[in-house]
């Protein structure tokens, strides 16, 4: 296919795709989409080898949020019967990152619901990032609070965090319908705070929330022109109890299509999958990390993931390694970029030489707020084979273990 050799020639030339483009990758059929996830494979390939990065959630204040987004679980008025908990303590928060880091995770991400931190929310993110790194050498910090208000970003640097996570989410035109407490430009604003303290900037997208495909394609290259060094690409979860509910609109193959428009997107960019791995992609997630070089280990924030060690043994049939502690996630000329520090942004256009929380979730939807399903752990109630397009209810497992309550994290 033309279309396809074209783009894998720009992605590996970190050129981007025209919208036309990217709209004709969403608009493959299900009969072309083992040639799409080979072309965008092969640019994975060249940027990121057979590495898949391993990230962990830790939530460390649940639910009880006065913001309104759709898509969260966590919300103003959610009904959704999630955890509800005010902040870990430092100790706590540890002991949680640890079993992730244990399982394989390089990256753990501090995910708090609310609108933004206090200064005294700050401080305690501060002194769990310290207590955290003291523990587990040469971990990854990311840290997900919603909007930064000034000096705070710089703060957390201090502090220790490498990265900072806030997703835009969706396209422009339509944030208003899934938010009205804020705006897309507050959330464009704190990414830029990220980017101006020097942290790696994590920023992506929620997909199956009602969107177009041009919404998709606008958000995707509004997140290459942030140039965040990572892109968590979310799956909503419709969680029973949330305006959303009822949205069952995604695919395994269009799950795939998304993916790899991203890819070709952001070609040289930490591409994370992130929530609904497990809900839409189901039994195709393997194919998905021909596309993807990251994904997180183990629970999400509000809802629960397939084991832990199904990650791993996942990602060793088919084929791909999990990247170690040592190893840099970053091609060489985006790390060079990070390390010059705030400001080294290329200007070529690339999606971005600033780092990503991995869409630490929490404010982000999909993976973060939303639930993720337990492929180990939902009730068989298989009698055959299902319609793809059914919604997978059944699925979708509110997290009941790990931060927040007495029993052992997933990881
Ligand atoms: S996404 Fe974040 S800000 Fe929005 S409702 Fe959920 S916790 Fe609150």
């Amino acid at each position: 296919m033309d279309l396809l050799n074209t783009l894998v020639d720009k992605g590996l030339r970190r050129e981007a795709p025209t919208r036309e483009e990217a709209l004709a990758v969403l608009a493959t059929s299900d009969d072309d989409v083992l040639d799409v996830v080979a072309a965008a494979g092969k640019v994975r390939r060249h940027w990121f080898g057979r590495r898949v990065k391993l990230n962990y959630l830790v939530n460390l204040k649940s639910g009880l949020c006065p913001e309104d987004c759709s898509y969260c679980s966590q919300r103003l008025g959610s009904k959704a019967e999630i955890l509800k908990y005010t902040w870990l303590k430092p100790d706590q928060a540890s002991a949680a990152a640890a079993a992730g880091v244990s399982g394989g995770a390089k990256r753990v991400c501090l995910v708090a619901s609310g609108r933004g931190p206090t200064d005294r929310d700050v401080d305690r993110v501060s002194d769990t990032i310290k207590a955290i790194k003291e523990q587990n050498e040469g971990v990854e910090v990311c840290a997900c609070l919603g909007l930064l208000s000034d000096g705070q970003a710089e703060r957390l640097r201090a502090a220790g965090a490498d990265a900072y996570n806030h997703n835009l989410n969706t396209s422009e035109a339509t944030y208003g319908d899934i938010t009205t407490t804020h705006t897309y430009a507050d959330r464009v604003d704190t990414v830029h705070k990220a980017h101006a303290a020097g942290l790696s900037a994590c920023s992506g997208l929620i997909a199956g929330m009602g969107e177009s495909d041009e919404d998709l394609v606008d958000v995707v290259f509004s997140l290459r022109e942030l140039d965040p060094d990572s892109v968590p690409v979310n799956f909503l979860i419709p969680m029973e109890g949330t305006p959303l509910a009822k949205e069952w609109h995604l695919t395994p193959q269009r799950c795939l299509r998304i993916l790899a428009m991203t890819r070709f997107v952001c070609p040289d960019v930490e591409v994370r999958i992130a929530g609904g791995r497990e809900v839409h992609l189901r039994t195709m997630q393997p194919l998905a990390l021909h596309l993807a070089n990251s994904i997180f280990l183990g629970d999400y924030l509000t809802s629960e993931g397939q084991a832990g060690h199904a990650d791993l043994e996942m990602i060793a049939d088919a084929g791909f390694e999990v990247e170690g502690a040592g190893e840099v996630t970053l091609p060489e000329h985006r790390a060079a970029a990070r390390d010059g520090g705030c400001g080294a942004h290329e200007g070529d256009g690339g999606c971005g030489s600033h780092g990503s929380g991995g869409g630490c979730g929490a404010h982000t939807g999909g993976g973060v707020c939303a639930p993720a399903p337990a492929a180990t752990t939902a009730p068989a109630a298989a009698t055959g084979p299902r319609p793809a397009k059914e919604p997978r209810t059944d699925l979708v497992a509110v997290r009941r273990r790990g931060a927040g309550t007495d029993l052992a994290p997933n990881a």
